[in-house]
């Protein structure tokens, strides 16, 4: 039986959807079997050598077929025609490849037919896992999925490894990166993985002169705030994102003011800055903020109690703002505030016989005006 190809058999439905597409070239499944895939994690930009094929690559429409729903779809990829190389991104690729390997073997198999010329045996054989190489696993391709298989170490990278996994372990390391360059990472960061084993190392400490990495800074900022409580990482992370507060602002808030973080649904989320603490609450009606009760004990001094008043915020303060009024308080600032309002309101108190008796001088001589007009008309 003639294997058909794919460009006609759903040529039809291919120019319908094309036209959706700004892409400099497609390629089906059946184009690729002279071309190799390389299969890449995070950005292309940083592969090795990326400067050096940059510039030829092009924006490319990776045709997939799918023969039981008699669909097509078309994603963006990027190639470089002169060496023939096609870069999907792993995820991606774990998503099409099923499908894509089908394709690929009706080409093998047409290849096979016309008598042309075919550089490959199976589908697989098209597919370089080179950039995905660890120090501490080899990826394989298994059951049509990447998945990465521990790599057999030497007794060095052993104890190498078992100082990375202690680095790990130990509660009081916050701060992961490598010992001398790049960024500065959360410890369930992606890239920690990619920091060389001998070069890998954790504290308790931001090493000096080093940035955040920009992926995980979040998730490191709200670790730091929320410790010792990791489960509330997820739960604050949610509401800030929800409410719009920014990751540079969670970190000023953290890193700066010592602001703690505790929440154990969205509906309401504790904050401890200082001495006092503070429960924002959420809610369609907008938030709501309450600070905690305390006892004066003399003009001074105070004790925090149990409960919470709320502190009268105006409607439609913002999460942000709350955090920055909650940065901002403390009790010797509460006391100075009130030392200020005190002594304006003696002022006020001051000024006030002197506006009555002005107003009173001013009334009596009002009236002795008017009096001296009406004794005028009558004895003039
Ligand atoms: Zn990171």
């Amino acid at each position: 039986m003639e294997i058909r190809s794919e460009k006609v058999l759903y040529g039809s439905i291919f120019r319908h959807i094309s036209q959706r597409y700004d892409m400099d070239v497609f390629l089906w499944g059946e184009d690729l079997i002279n071309k190799q895939l390389y299969i890449f994690a995070g950005k292309i930009k940083k592969l090795p050598e990326y400067d050096a094929f940059a510039k030829r690559l092009v924006n490319c429409g990776l045709v997939v077929v799918d023969p039981v729903r008699r669909k097509i779809t078309c994603h963006p990829v990027r190639y470089d025609g002169q060496e023939e190389a096609v870069y999907i991104d792993e995820k991606n690729f774990q998503a099409w490849w099923p499908l894509l390997k089908k394709s690929i073997r009706r080409g093998i198999r047409m290849a096979e037919q016309n008598g042309a010329e075919c550089g490959i045996r199976v589908p697989e054989d098209l597919v370089s896992l080179h950039f995905l190489q660890r120090e501490t696993s080899v990826p394989v391709l298994k059951n049509d999925r990447i998945v990465y298989k521990a790599k057999e170490l030497s007794l060095e990278e052993k104890r190498l490894n078992a100082a990375r996994q202690s680095a790990l372990d130990q509660p009081k390391n916050v701060y992961f990166y490598a010992k001398n360059r790049g960024c500065v990472h959360d410890r369930q960061c992606e890239q920690i993985k990619e920091i060389r084993l001998d070069e890998f190392t954790g504290s308790d400490r931001f090493p000096e002169g080093r940035v955040y990495c920009p992926h995980c800074a979040r998730q490191l900022f709200l670790r730091i705030g929320c410790a010792p409580v990791t489960k509330a990482i997820p739960v604050c992370s949610r509401i800030f994102t929800d409410y719009g507060v920014k990751t540079s602002q969670i970190g000023r808030f953290v890193m700066e003011h010592g602001m703690k973080f505790h929440a154990d649904s969205l509906s309401e989320l504790t904050v401890r800055c200082g001495e006092d603490t503070w429960i924002i609450k959420t809610g369609k009606k907008g938030l709501k903020l309450r600070h905690n009760n305390y006892i004066r004990i003399s003009p001074t001094e105070r004790y925090i109690t149990e409960g919470f008043h709320d502190q009268g915020l105006k409607e439609h303060t913002s999460m942000y703002q709350m955090l920055t009024y909650i940065a901002g308080y403390s009790w010797q600032k509460h006391l100075a505030a009130e030392r200020t309002e005190a002594e304006a309101s003696k002022v006020k108190e001051m000024e006030k016989p002197v506006f009555l008796a002005e107003t009173a001088a001013e009334k009596a001589s009002l009236w002795r005006r008017l009096a001296a007009y009406i004794k005028g008309l009558f004895c003039g």
